[in-house]
């Protein structure tokens, strides 16, 4: 079975595929999902003495992992000014502190498992109105009040051209910290140091049902995985296994494409910096120059389920505004994935029974997966002060139950949407 096209799965690290689960096995852990969040949560468990099962039900990566635009950009979807004004400076100090410890839990596992996944540095959130850059200004001041942070700064309008060669913007935040990845050989980089940890890996594994009470047990089509402990990792794909949970996100389909190698002066002429970059506009454009000199780019957000029959049709006229002077340049790569959204756009953590759970990364998944699953393992081992902080963050359901959530998320989309072109 392959990955579902694209470039990432084109310039896929070999990994050699994982078996089917068939009959019945014991463990202290099964994790359900394997993208970062189930990956991450199933090495820390392995490296903290826990005997490991993942139970994946297609491939290492095939979720929103694997397909993503490798933005590693620090903090949560709420910046610390939105933070402080709903939960005050102690408990945003303590939140955004922890966030921002994933760059380098994310970095430290690339150097320490040597995955070759194209890691660059930085990341710039350009400003799409006026209004967006006096936010960042404040936004910085708060990083630097709340947490000392350090590695950022504010360029005004004039500076844009040394960061993006694109007539959009109005300044922006430039953060050292950040970076950029190919998300599936990150994906596939976890898995393998999870194997080399002990962790047994089964593909094509959907499991059917969970029963969370007492000893979880995990069942799918020809077997079962019983365990002290459960990991929900299925993210936008939740809904499936635990409507409930499910319904606590809205998976919204989102679109990349990868341009034909640009040559190296012409990359470089784009996005000097070679930073990751992604705008402030509510329906935001997110692109970068990979290893290859290929502009990897994301834009526009479709919200019926159906993808576009032209995916490249859909994505260059985003890519086009932005950059005015790639004009007709080649695509050679479209592919989309299903992003989990909650309704406050914060991650959802939580336990189910002796199950713990983690999703709604709301577009900033790449790096606090692999911080999430650290903190699943020590919750898993008696210590859940870091896990809480999380958990305790308020949530609730999509409204209109799960037949009427999505044409009401449609209607509220559309309208931000409309206020970006104001
Ligand atoms: C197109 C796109 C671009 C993105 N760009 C960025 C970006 O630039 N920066 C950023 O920070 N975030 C980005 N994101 C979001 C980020 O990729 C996700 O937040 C993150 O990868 C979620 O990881 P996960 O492990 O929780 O979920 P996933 O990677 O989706 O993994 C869930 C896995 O669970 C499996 N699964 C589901 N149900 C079952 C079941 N019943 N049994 C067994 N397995 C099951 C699925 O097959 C899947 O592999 C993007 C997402 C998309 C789709």
């Amino acid at each position: 079975m392959s990955h579902a096209p694209s470039y990432y799965a084109a310039t896929a690290n070999p990994f050699p595929d994982q078996p089917q689960l068939v009959g019945d096995l014991s463990v202290d852990v099964v994790v359900v999902g394997g993208g970062f969040t189930g990956l991450s949560a199933a090495l820390y468990a392995a490296e903290a003495g826990f005997s490991v099962v993942l139970l994946e039900s297609q491939r290492i990566g095939w979720g929103a992992s694997g397909r993503s635009g490798g933005q590693m950009i620090p903090g949560m979807r709420w910046g610390a000014v939105d933070l402080a004004a709903r939960f005050g400076d102690d408990h945003t100090r303590q939140l955004v502190g922890l966030a921002n410890l994933a760059g380098d839990m994310v970095k430290g596992r690339i150097a320490r498992h040597s995955i070759a996944c194209d890691l660059r540095h930085g990341h710039f959130h350009a400003a799409a109105k006026p209004a967006h850059l006096e936010h960042m200004k404040r936004e910085l001041d708060c990083l630097e009040r709340l947490l000392g942070y350090k590695g950022a700064r504010v360029i005004e309008a004039g500076a844009v051209q040394d960061h993006v060669a694109s007539p959009m913007y109005h300044g922006g935040f430039v953060d050292d910290n950040g970076g950029h990845l190919h998300p599936l050989n990150y994906a596939l980089g976890l898995a393998q140091a999870a194997r080399e940890a002990g962790v047994r890996i089964f593909e094509r594994s959907a499991v059917t049902a969970m029963d969370h009470a007492g000893p979880v047990i995990a069942t799918t089509a020809q077997g079962t995985v019983t365990a002290r402990h459960g990991v929900l990792a299925c993210d936008a794909f939740m809904g499936e296994l635990d409507p409930k949970l499910g319904a606590m996100t809205m998976p919204v389909a989102n679109y990349n494409v990868a341009t034909a190698p640009l040559g190296e002066d012409r990359a470089c002429a784009l996005i000097p910096s070679g930073a990751a970059v992604s705008d402030s506009k509510f329906v935001l454009n997110y692109y970068r120059i990979n290893a290859d000199n290929r502009l990897i780019f994301g834009g526009g957000e479709k919200y019926s389920p159906r993808p576009p029959a032209d995916i490249e049709g859909f994505v260059r006229p985003y890519l086009e505004q932005v950059f005015p002077q790639l004009k007709g340049v080649p695509i050679d790569y479209g592919w989309g994935g299903m992003v989990g959204v909650t309704l406050n756009r914060l991650p959802h953590f939580g336990r189910i029974g002796n199950s713990f759970f983690a999703h709604g990364w709301s577009g900033h998944g790449v790096l606090l997966t692999t911080l999430a699953g650290q903190l699943i393992a020590e919750a898993m081992q008696g210590t859940a002060e870091r896990f809480d902080l999380f958990a305790n963050l308020p949530g609730r359901p999509f409204p209109g139950g799960t037949l009427l959530r999505h044409p009401l998320y449609v209607a509220g989309m559309l309208y931000y949407a409309l206020r970006d072109r104001l």
